[in-house]
């Protein structure tokens, strides 16, 4: 833990008691502060009680006798509407703030200068988090992994100069800390997403581009227009700048070139410093960062691990290691040339877009609660499906869209259980010799049938590894 000492002796309120909710409560008390807590639920307050944090209903409560609101990332700020525990903050004159906030004004006071990398964008941060942190635990650093990815920020050992922490922070988060100053600030790509909670996209763009601003050395994705933007802002400003690309060469910074090797293509990162090229590190055969949208991550790792000080080598050694996160494109294992890989993270097309671009000759398990558009936008991937497994309420609506391209041979399984044993029976007796892969990639919601995409992707892991003759890893 990281006991929060700067506001020791005055008393401070906090809505939200969930997972980061009471880490922070935990934090803030251990520091010396004394927590009003509240939450809806009436379980949550009760736990926390339960665990002597105070609870005090914030709807009644005098909110001048507070120095700071700790607001978890979960409970709007601004949009659709703020909560109302904000007006009553606002009201008061008392600053809104989240625990990452808290965490950099305590590392601020004890280790100004401890190694911090922050890792924010639309899509990829959770891999790009755990691929550092993994690539600088293996070149044995002291690494402490956090924030949005799972451990809440201040249930992490306490920042200290030898060791470094990596936060994930998702933008809810930056737009409760405005002290962030990250050593390292990465913003991966931005494309709209949850602009239900943003507005538009330009105040979505300009909460990310805080981080590009507050970083001492801003790693920036070059790949889509708003991130270009921003890259090309920081250049002005004259501060430490790395550009990254997954998809096209650059004259500085870090890209993944491809190239065609006896047959195959190799995903190679290459660094430009002084506009001298090197290739520094080689993803063919690692299953786990498979696809142009893991090189980029990969590209990202790079750069942010040669920040904090390791070689090349440390880097690309620590890459072929890199296990993955369940559920995005996990390779689960084989069953002779049966590759099974389980991507029930991805709950719409876009996603699922990835994972059929880094496979052939698919046996494809999709469906679920359909998305706007259902799967209309991958029709062009279609040439790449031996044969898809229909599951769930989009069944119809999916089956609609093969029927009228044509090229897909399909199968209504209607449940998982029996779409896995239907594709592990097909591709086991397709003909040829190549890699196959059983792909769950639902392009949808998993609500119809299971709790979340974690219990899905559990639930296609277990089927898979009873198959007779399945081989881990
Ligand atoms: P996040 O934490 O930002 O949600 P994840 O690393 O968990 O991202 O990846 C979630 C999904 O997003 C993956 O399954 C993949 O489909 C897609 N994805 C991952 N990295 C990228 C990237 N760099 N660019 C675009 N899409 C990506």
């Amino acid at each position: 833990m990281t006991p929060v000492t700067v506001f020791a002796g005055r008393k401070v309120a906090l809505f939200g008691l969930g997972g980061s909710g009471l880490a922070t409560a935990r934090a803030l008390i251990a520091g010396g502060a004394e927590v009003a807590a509240w939450d809806d639920k009436t379980e949550s307050r009760d736990k926390a009680a339960g665990e002597g944090i105070g609870i005090v209903d914030l709807a009644t409560a005098d909110w001048a006798d507070f120095a700071s609101f700790i607001l978890s990332p979960g409970v709007p700020l601004t949009h659709p509407q703020p909560h109302w525990t904000v007006g009553k903050a606002q009201g008061a004159g008392v600053e809104i703030i989240g625990d990452i906030e808290l965490f950099f004004r305590e590392r601020a006071t004890i280790a100004p200068d401890a190694p911090v990398i922050c890792i924010t964008g639309t899509n990829g941060k959770s891999t790009t988090t755990a691929l550092i942190s993994h690539v600088l635990h293996q070149a044995g650093r002291d690494v402490q992994m956090g924030g949005n990815i799972g451990t809440a920020v201040l249930a992490l050992e306490p920042p200290a100069a030898r060791r470094v922490h990596v936060i994930e922070c998702s933008t809810f988060q930056i737009d409760l800390t405005p002290s962030l100053a990250p050593s390292v600030g990465i913003q991966m790509n931005l494309t709209p997403d949850h602009l239900d909670r943003h507005g538009t996209l330009e105040a979505y763009a300009a909460i990310k581009e805080r981080m590009v601003e507050a970083a001492d050395i801003a790693i920036v994705g070059v790949d889509d227009e708003a991130s270009k933007q921003m890259a090309r802002r920081r250049a002005a400003s004259g501060r430490p700048l790395v550009k990254i690309s997954g998809e096209q060469p650059l004259d500085e910074g870090v890209f993944a070139g491809v190239t065609a090797n006896a047959g195959k293509l190799d995903t190679r990162i290459v660094e430009v410093r002084d506009g001298k090229p090197r290739v520094v590190a080689n993803l063919a055969g690692i299953g786990s960062l498979r696809g142009s949208h893991n090189a980029q991550n990969a590209a990202a790792a790079f750069a942010a691990c040669v920040a904090v000080g390791l070689s090349a080598e440390e880097v690309a050694a620590g890459f072929k290691t890199y296990p993955g996160l369940a559920h995005r494109m996990e390779e689960i294992g084989r069953v002779g040339r049966v590759v099974f890989i389980n991507d029930s993270k991805a709950t719409n097309a876009d996603s699922t877009e990835k994972a059929l671009t880094s496979f052939r000759d698919i046996f494809w398990i999709l469906g679920g609660k359909a998305k706007e558009g259902g799967i209309e936008s991958l029709r062009r991937y279609f040439p790449n499906i031996a044969r898809a497994y229909l599951i769930g309420a989009a069944t119809d609506a999916f089956a609609a869209t093969f029927d009228d391209d044509g090229r897909v041979d399909y199968l209504r399984s209607g449940t998982l259980d029996d779409a896995v044993a239907a594709a592990a029976s097909d591709a086991a007796t397709h003909p040829g010799e190549a890699e196959l892969a059983v792909l769950l990639s639902p392009a949808c919601a998993s609500y119809d049938q299971y709790p979340n995409f974690e219990v899905r992707g559990d639930a296609f892991r277990a089927l898979v590894k009873a198959l007779p003759g399945f081989k881990a890893g």
